[in-house]
């Protein structure tokens, strides 16, 4: 063993053995782009220092040869960089196996080159270098050399290249990874030109893998400096580039650093063409936003884009980029796509537009009531009540209700809330401000108000239909003249009270009036005095009887009424004081006073009696008060 160059081969066994765990280490990280050649690379660079440790430490020219050898699988560094390069930088389009086959053929075919040296190709006058410090194998370069030079060059500047680039536009811990990269494989270049230039020691015949220890060096560097190939070129991929929000890095002098493809779909630009431009150039709408981030006014705006004749609205947010000493050094533009929600609140909007507008001139009165209180309501239900909107809005809708209605009202609108089946449909009675009274109809129905359940009323004013069913409800009953019970209404509750008479064996009695002479009253003053004193006899006898008796106007003049749970005499002395009334009340007309006077014929129920029965005897006792001189009472009586 030549172990005098054992002091030599420490800087190689450092390239090994960092090579060997950078090797291990990016293994581990396969998935990260850049990965796979920088594994190659480190391999090589493995290859070659232990090839050349062991060249060193040999010492029969044989053995350096063959040791040699081993080294020129090193030939495949540049094609292993240029791999490095086009993933690192996502050239992934250019990696195809192909693109693999083809740059890796060349270093093949040299070191099968080398290997056989047949036609001194590649080392051209082997020898051996004796002397201090060590002995050593030199040789010149052959033709094969210098075109695997020129090849493994040509690689090594694409990979310069490539990697500019992409320092220009990445953001800058980027930038700081592949700087360093670049300088440690730029100090390995720089080593194959000295040696290139003949200003290499004598016995150093090649200080390439010298130069590794300093490459192998910048590796552990940034990855322990710059988290390279740990989980930040990861997270650039995941969340930067996969974001749906488009992301656009800004440095402090706003120009663009990088941007993920929904950026670039969202501005309609190609990084190429926008990386290291000013923002406001490049995106120009941008610009009054931007304006107001300078001066710290807001980081909150929305843009409109139009594109494939369709509205995009983007919400664009603005975040300060800090460096690791928290300095401001760039920004971080989000645009959030909210398209979708705007389409949505202008359909609100219409909508909601649409049903105030149906509402405030509906003419129903419109209300909607949660929690218990009046939430909205529209003018018509103003005008009702004659309350100003401020009076209503947030008070009990109970309080705009009668005070003996509320009760049910709860209970309605609590039922209806915990979705009984109650009537939609009901009637109540409004408190207007007034103090008047508005009778309504009240259709209603559950809603979802602001997302939270609410009864929804549509509420009628049923004044007119009130006083309409009153008339309809007296020209059915009643008298249009003396408001008595007309004949038909006054035998069907005489009928009822008949009955109850027999279940409830009281005394009933039927009284049958008849005013005397009423047609010289027609005559002498006309028919519509004649009226009129009909109309003071209706009033004269519903003055005399009692709430329990019942009294109609039975045709023309004649008057009957229904008296219960009375005896004869108290029904005589009625009836009496019925006629003396009447005898003695003048009837005030515009032509002077009436006196008038009436016949009554009085009859009570008997066994196997019925109503018919009953008023035909009540007929046959005023029959006979006439015919007995008129102005009298008289008693059926069986004959
Ligand atoms: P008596 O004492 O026998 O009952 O005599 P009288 O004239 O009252 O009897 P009669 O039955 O002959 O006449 C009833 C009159 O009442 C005839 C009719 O003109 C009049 N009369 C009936 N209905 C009305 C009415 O609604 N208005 C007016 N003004 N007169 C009526
Ligand atoms: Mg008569
Ligand atoms: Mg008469």
């Amino acid at each position: 063993m030549n172990w005098n160059a054992l002091v030599y081969t420490i800087p190689l066994w450092i390239t090994l053995t960092l090579s060997m765990g950078i090797a291990i280490y990016t293994y581990k990280r396969r998935q990260v782009p850049g990965a796979i050649p920088l594994v190659l690379m480190s391999l090589i660079m493995g290859v070659w220092s232990f090839g050349y440790i062991f060249e060193l430490l040999s010492k029969s020219l044989r053995e350096k040869i063959f040791w040699d050898n081993v080294q020129m699988l090193g030939g495949a560094m540049g094609a292993s960089c240029l791999a490095f390069a086009l993933q690192f930088t996502k050239q992934k389009v250019y990696l195809k196996r192909r693109v693999w086959f083809l740059l890796f053929t060349e270093p093949l075919l040299i070191w099968i080159l080398a290997v056989s040296n047949i036609t001194e190709l590649f080392r051209v006058n082997i020898r051996m270098y004796v002397g201090k410090p060590f002995s050593a194998l030199i040789y010149n370069m052959g033709i094969a050399s210098y075109v695997d030079f020129i090849f493994g060059y040509s690689m090594y500047f694409l990979f310069v290249a490539l990697l500019i680039r992409f320092f220009i536009r990445s953001h800058a811990l980027y930038r700081r990874q592949a700087t360093v990269i670049m300088i440690g494989v730029t100090v390995t270049a720089c080593g194959f030109i000295l040696l290139f230039l003949g200003l290499t020691p004598k016995f150093m015949r090649d200080p390439t893998p010298f130069t590794f220890t300093i490459l192998n060096l910048t590796l552990v560097w940034t990855i322990y400096r710059y988290g390279f190939l740990s989980i930040v070129p990861i997270a650039r991929e995941t969340i930067f580039e996969k974001m749906n929000d488009g992301l656009i890095a800004l440095d402090y002098n706003q120009l663009i650093v990088d941007m993920n493809l929904s950026a670039q779909i969202i501005m309609d630009k190609i990084p190429n063409q926008v990386i290291g431009q000013p923002i406001s150039n490049v995106f120009p709408i941008l610009n009054p936003f931007l304006k107001q981030i300078e001066l710290s006014i807001q980081n909150h705006s929305e843009i409109i884009l139009r594109r494939d004749s369709y509205e995009y609205t983007y919400e664009i947010e603005v975040l300060p980029l800090l460096n690791k000493k928290h300095v401001h050094n760039g920004w971080l533009i989000v645009m959030h796509d909210i398209s979708k929600r705007k389409e949505l609140e202008k359909a609100l909007q219409a909508s909601e537009e649409k049903y105030r507008n149906v509402s405030e001139f509906a003419n129903d009165g419109i209300v909607i009531v949660q929690n218990g209180l009046v939430q909205y309501v529209n003018k018509k239900v103003l005008e009702m009540i004659g309350y100003d909107y401020e009076e209503v809005i947030n008070y009990p809708f109970n309080c705009f209700v009668v005070p003996e209605l509320r009760g049910k009202m709860n209970e309605i609108y609590r039922r209806k809330l915990a979705g009984e089946d109650v009537k939609a449909q009901y009637e109540t009675i409004l408190l207007c401000k007034s103090g008047e009274y508005l009778e309504v109809e009240v259709n209603s129905a559950v809603m979802n108000y602001n997302g939270e359940s609410a009864t929804l009323g549509y509420i009628r004013d049923i004044t007119e239909r009130k006083r309409a069913e009153k008339i309809l409800r007296e020209l059915a009953t009643k008298d249009p003249l003396t408001k008595l019970f007309n004949r038909g209404h006054f035998f069907t509750l005489a009928r009822d009270a008949f009955e109850k008479s027999i279940t409830e064996q009281y005394p009933i009695w039927a009284m049958m009036m008849d005013i005397d002479h009423f047609k010289k009253v027609n005559d002498q003053y006309g028919h519509a005095i004649g009226d009129q004193v009909l109309c003071a006899v209706a009033e004269m006898i519903t003055y005399s009887i009692r709430d329990c008796d019942t009294v109609g106007r039975y045709g023309g003049e004649e008057f009957a009424i229904l008296l219960i749970s009375l005896e004869e005499e108290e029904v005589k002395a009625l009836g009496e004081k019925i006629r003396k009334n009447i005898m003695n009340t003048p009837v005030n007309t515009g032509k002077g006073d009436i006196f008038i006077t009436v016949s009554l014929g009085i009859a009570n129920r008997i066994s196997k009696d019925n109503i018919d029965k009953l008023f035909d005897r009540a007929d046959q006792a005023l029959y006979e008060a006439k015919e007995t001189g008129r102005n009298r009472v008289v008693i059926y009586e069986e004959k």
